[in-house]
């Protein structure tokens, strides 16, 4: 801890960077600094801080709100130059005799800034580009305008895939036509004999090896794409017969994203390493041993097994990966091919963060002075007073069961009919100050009843954050994946308020309510009161490693659209350190209504009909109707989250 940073009771900024993980899942990306604000190192520590809090203040000048996406240009720099370093040094170490060449999978991150960037970075490590589609590969033969530039095609293929990988091929890249079943390899056989051009072809294996977790169903013998061995010597034979044997030059695997036990992987690239080398031996000089994704970000700190984690690093995946096919090749007397890895997860995740503002509280117990007796009061209520002033007369699992069959009772009755409003509510009150006294009498103990666990955790106040979880975190709502999520701010107090995090849209799954620890995932998530902190402050949440797959999967629930982005270049020049390289305003509310057929004219002519028939019929003055109108159409431009 450093000797300047402000400290309240024993709480410490130290204390707040153990309670959160960051330094376990930010990977010297992230750390909050003495001050108590959370700050990016986008170069870890060869380059300057930049405070989220400055950027935010930045982008505010500019007019773009919260929710906010920062993206951190240097991190996917460094990220990209990482993975080739590891490998660079496993091959160093292993005395691999090939090469590693990477690929990014675009589907990861579509965003044109983040691919081109990837591009640049990647140059001298020559990295190219894996595409599963016609729209990513359309994309990627644009951008990747130099002869000798790699792109892998995976994913199915049709007639018009396959000639403009073709083209590419004439263009000069080394365009791979990966085949995900057998029909796909006549037909691009068919296609080159037409267009005169030698395709380079992969087969994608299905290997026995199988992950576990939520992306797994991608691998084992059930995949959905890729070749069975019978199926892989059937295409072998069928190009021989076309005399194109020489244009087998990769073989494939991909046992799912988010691979979190390094055991797995090893098993993995142990049997596909195997093919490959009893595929050489059948005289097939194949070049390219493909790897596939799979290497995960540790989203939680815990450096486990579970799906949100991972049991190795980089450098330990890339030395496992090397060591493998290096070692069957050499028991097999083949040569070693070139290592291509389509790590897409492990290149942007860390790039990208999510900044949301949080805007209120519902709790059960805020704000009410205690319930306090009255001679008119109804008996439960009565009985549930008891409960809650004497708390000397019985244990506190026994004051639950009491609490929650008087509760019932009063259910009971109000349905049918014998149980006022005000009683009711003070029943209500009642209940929620006795869980409360409860939990703070069990607090601290060894073994803490089940219930009265749930009873804590159904206690955590609500925070309402301006974003949708369906926009911004699908993988959270539909996977149960973790990310990190924090306070950017006031880290020199303690967070003494456990709560559950809630988006607006109008549907219950919008909340969060799993968070990461290093045992067990938290039902709450500690953080401070909204009446601490500067009055005109606003509370803001950063959710982080979002980079990957977040903000290309997001849906238009409720019609919240896509969210406002600033990208942040570091600049030793500058006064902050940083320039914004670009700001990417989020949809407005014309464009969200677009993209599910509404036209913003026919909605404007519409609007209009109905103020004029309303002036028409005195309902309306025309200068107030004009004014309405002119709202409406203004509001049609607004941002689709909640603006302050
Ligand atoms: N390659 C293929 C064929 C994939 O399907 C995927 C994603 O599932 C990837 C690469 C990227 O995986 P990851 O993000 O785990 O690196």
């Amino acid at each position: 801890m450093s000797k300047d940073q402000t400290k309240t009771d024993d709480w410490s900024v130290d204390s707040a960077r153990e309670l959160y993980h960051i330094g376990r899942w930010g990977e010297g990306y992230f750390d909050i600094n003495a001050a108590g604000n959370v700050v990016a190192r986008p170069r870890q520590d060869k380059g300057a801080s930049v405070e989220i809090k400055s950027v935010i203040a930045e982008a505010l000048s500019r007019d773009l709100h919260p929710p906010l996406l920062i993206r951190f240009q240097d991190i996917l720099r460094h990220r990209v130059a990482s993975i080739n370093n590891a490998f660079r040094t496993a091959i160093k170490e292993c005395e691999y005799e090939g090469k590693y060449q990477g690929v990014f999978p675009i589907k990861v991150n579509h965003l044109r800034e983040v691919v081109e960037e990837i591009i640049d970075a990647g140059d001298q490590f020559h990295f190219g580009l894996e595409v599963g589609s016609k729209p990513e590969l359309m994309a990627v033969m644009a951008l990747q305008d130099q002869p000798g530039d790699l792109i892998v095609c995976n994913g199915y293929k049709d007639a018009k895939f396959i000639r403009i990988a073709l083209m590419g091929i004439q263009l000069g890249k080394r365009v791979l036509i990966v085949i995900e079943k057998l029909e796909e390899l006549k037909q691009v056989i068919a296609i080159s004999r037409e267009l005169e051009v030698k395709p380079m072809v992969g087969i994608r294996v299905r290997l026995q090896s199988k992950s576990h977790g939520i992306w797994a169903e991608s691998g084992g013998e059930h995949a959905k794409f890729g070749l069975t061995t019978a199926e892989l010597l059937e295409a072998m034979d069928f190009l021989k017969s076309e005399d194109l044997a020489e244009s087998f030059k990769l073989l494939h695997f991909h046992i799912g994203s988010q691979v979190p036990d390094i055991q797995i992987i090893k098993k993995a690239v142990q049997e596909a390493a195997r093919f490959y080398a009893k595929v050489y031996k059948l005289g097939f000089q194949l070049e390219y041993l493909d790897v596939g994704g799979g290497l995960a970000i540790d989203y939680d700190g815990s450096r486990s097994t579970k799906d949100s984690s991972a049991n190795y690093t980089l450098q330990e995946y890339a030395n496992d990966v090397v060591y493998a096919v290096g070692a069957v090749c050499n028991e097999e007397r083949v040569p070693h091919p070139t290592i291509i890895s389509e790590s897409g997860r492990a290149i942007v995740a860390h790039h990208s963060m999510l900044v949301v503002q949080v805007l209120g509280s519902v709790s059960k117990t805020d704000n009410n002075a205690p319930v306090s007796g009255d001679p008119t009061d109804h008996n439960l209520v009565t009985e549930l007073l008891y409960i809650r002033d004497h708390p000397e007369k019985s244990n506190p699992l026994e004051a639950l069961h009491d609490a929650q069959q008087f509760r019932e009772d009063a259910r009971n009755l109000f349905t049918l009919g014998h149980l006022d409003l005000p009683d009711k509510a003070k029943i209500e009150r009642l209940y929620w100050e006795i869980g409360a006294s409860i939990v703070a009498r069990t607090e601290g103990q060894d073994h803490i009843p089940e219930e009265i666990v749930q009873l804590r955790d159904s206690m955590g106040h609500q925070y309402i954050c301006n974003f949708s979880v369906f926009q911004s975190l699908l993988d959270n709502w539909a996977l149960d994946q973790l990310f990190p999520v924090m306070p950017l701010g006031r880290h020199t107090e303690r967070p003494d308020v456990a709560t559950k995090l809630v988006d607006i849209t109008c549907d219950s799954d919008g909340q969060i309510d799993k968070f990461i620890g290093l045992n067990e995932t938290g039902e709450t998530l500690a953080l401070h009161s909204l009446k601490g902190g500067k009055a005109d402050e606003p509370y803001y949440l950063g959710f982080f490693l979002m980079g990957a797959y977040q903000d290309i999967m997001g849906d238009l629930h409720n019609l919240f659209g896509s969210v406002s982005e600033i990208h942040i270049f570091l600049d030793p020049e500058e006064a902050d350190g940083y320039y914004v390289e670009e700001v990417i305003e989020g949809s407005n509310i014309a464009e969200a209504l677009d993209a599910v057929q509404y036209d913003e004219r026919e909605l404007k002519r519409r609007m209009k009909a109905q103020i004029d028939a309303a002036i028409k019929s005195d309902r309306l003055k025309s200068s107030a109707g004009m004014r309405m109108l002119k709202e409406y159409e203004r509001g049609l431009r607004d941002y689709t989250y909640l603006t302050f």
